[in-house]
């Protein structure tokens, strides 16, 4: 039985051991753009690498399989954490060797070198008992199985919506990449009937060292069940592949700029039988030259003339839904604000609400030619003889 290898996670990451959670994510993410199949394709190299730093992220970004990892060298989902910590508290693992208990320098390689650990057990008598009983509290007795159902990573697309149909709703197509169920061996992985397991040779059972001792545990690769079968050709034994998929969907009526769509079941496909992800899709909302929008309501800039200004007006404005009278009131000064109620967006979340127009009034100041126009506004002039500046002397 060969000793499955110590692997050096810190290593692969290129972190510290006192790494902090921030900084595993980062390194991960920084290592994963590099090295990712998608980015490399055909690349074996890279594709080992991706693999061997997503275990090394797969056990260090979780705290409970880090501390396992921590104590004893190896992950395995067959040690308790407790148990981990446990010994972590008896202060095992002293002077770095990550040994978990102090076995008063006892060699128990006898014991696990040779056929399965049962026929031990009876020609080893008595003893074995306390044996048992310090192992138990190391590895927990369900029959958990390596290869048991993982679920599927969520997906997050931002789509683009022009803007009339985030406003009136309509369909988009989008194009994603995802792990779908593998065709081949609908996602069982494998194809063809069983034979025996190459690492522990059929007996279920691979030993491994913990610093200077060695114990056996169940054989990652088989489950324990000493058998294992042919990786799909199709998958390479991942039972899922990789896929572009063309996806139209509804865009609601009122759909804001920044709204998250959930799509249930549309991420990535678990694996053994483990459910899909999630899609989720943040809708970005293209912009018009003439309306702007901000939430559900709409806002114009509307030029008027002094006249209408001054004497007040009905005047013509577009809207959302076509052109629509907005009543200036006499006096109305520049950069004034005008709101037409329910003029704007329909609410996507609300049935029958909707959102306002507001229109900022700009007062275009004529350019006069004419003689009879300048001697009309040299009269208006003398007939309105304020100071428009009085109020900001006031102040000074
Ligand atoms: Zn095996
Ligand atoms: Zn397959």
């Amino acid at each position: 039985m060969p000793p499955t290898q110590q692997k050096d996670y810190y290593g692969a990451l290129g972190v510290k051991k006192t790494a902090t959670p921030e900084e595993i994510r980062k390194a991960f993410r920084k290592l994963a753009r590099k090295y990712h199949p998608d980015v490399n394709p055909g690349d074996k190299k890279s594709e080992e690498k991706f693999k061997e730093i997503s275990e090394a992220n797969d056990i260090l970004s979780d705290e409970k399989k880090r501390k396992i990892y921590d104590q004893f060298g190896f992950y395995s989902d067959q040690i308790d954490p407790a148990a981990a910590e446990a010994a972590a508290r008896q202060g095992a693992g002293r002077g770095g060797q990550g040994v978990p208990i102090d076995f008063g320098g006892f060699d128990f390689s006898d014991f696990a070198s040779g056929a399965g650990a049962p026929q031990q057990e009876a020609s080893s008598g008595a003893g074995w008992g306390g044996f048992r009983d310090i192992f138990s509290g190391i590895f927990s007795q369900g029959e958990r199985q390596q290869q048991g159902p993982q679920p599927g990573t969520d997906l997050e697309y931002q789509v683009n919506v022009d803007f009339w149909t985030a406003i009136r709703g309509g369909t988009t197509r989008l194009q994603i990449q995802k792990q779908e169920i593998c065709p081949t061996c609908k996602g069982k992985a494998s194809t063809g009937g069983a034979h025996t397991c190459p690492e522990c040779h059929g007996s279920g059972q691979v030993t491994q060292m913990g610093g200077r001792m060695k114990f056996n545990i169940q054989c990652p690769r088989c489950g324990g069940s000493g058998k294992v079968q042919n990786a799909c050709p199709t998958c390479h034994g991942q039972g899922t592949v990789h896929r572009t998929e063309s996806l139209e969907f509804r865009i609601k009526p009122g759909t804001r700029d920044g709204q998250r769509i959930r799509l249930a079941g549309k991420g990535n496909a678990g694996t053994h039988n483990g459910p899909a992800g999630d899609l989720y899709l943040i809708i970005r909302t293209g912009s018009h030259p003439v309306f702007t929008r901000q939430g559900d309501d709409i806002h114009i800039t509307a030029p008027i003339s002094v006249t209408e200004a001054a004497l007040g007006a009905k005047i013509e404005v577009p809207t959302i839904d076509g052109r629509a009278q907005l009543k200036i009131p006499p006096g109305t000064q520049s950069g004034q604000k005008l709101r037409m109620r329910e003029r704007g967006v329909p609410s996507a979340t609300r049935d029958g609400a909707r959102g306002d127009q507001i229109v900022t009034v700009e007062i275009v100041v004529p350019q006069v030619r004419d003689e009879r126009s300048k001697e009309i506004l040299r009269e208006f002039a003398k007939l309105n003889s304020e100071d428009p500046r009085e109020q900001m002397w006031a102040k000074v």
